[in-house]
């Protein structure tokens, strides 16, 4: 399943269970996502089975593309995801991480 797929899975999923729905709710939604990278961390950090860890995982993978589905709308997601790669490729070696030199 591809991303855009996935979002509308999940779009799917938030109007059947009656979740936020608005653009508005984006900021909720993107806690949510950093509330669920907690979990999986916690998870790891307890030595919970990968399944478990895997599954808190899943669930910042559904909120980060709730949000998308809401925030950018008119973003293809499998092309953005295409286009992020290949730019983050063409950085230079261990990019962002100066610090590691020091
Ligand atoms: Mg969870």
């Amino acid at each position: 399943m591809h991303l855009e797929e996935m979002k509308k899975e999940i779009e799917a999923l938030v109007i059947k269970k009656g979740f936020y729905n608005k653009p508005e709710d984006i900021p909720k939604k993107l806690l949510f996502a950093f509330i669920e990278l907690g979990e999986a961390s916690d998870s790891w950090k307890k030595g919970t089975p990968e399944e478990k860890i895997a599954e808190e995982l899943i669930d910042v993978i559904f909120y980060i593309l709730d949000a998308s589905r809401l925030a950018c709308p008119t973003v293809d997601m499998d092309a953005m995801f295409k286009t992020k790669l290949e730019k983050n490729h063409s950085r230079p070696y261990q990019y962002g991480e100066g610090h590691r030199n020091k």
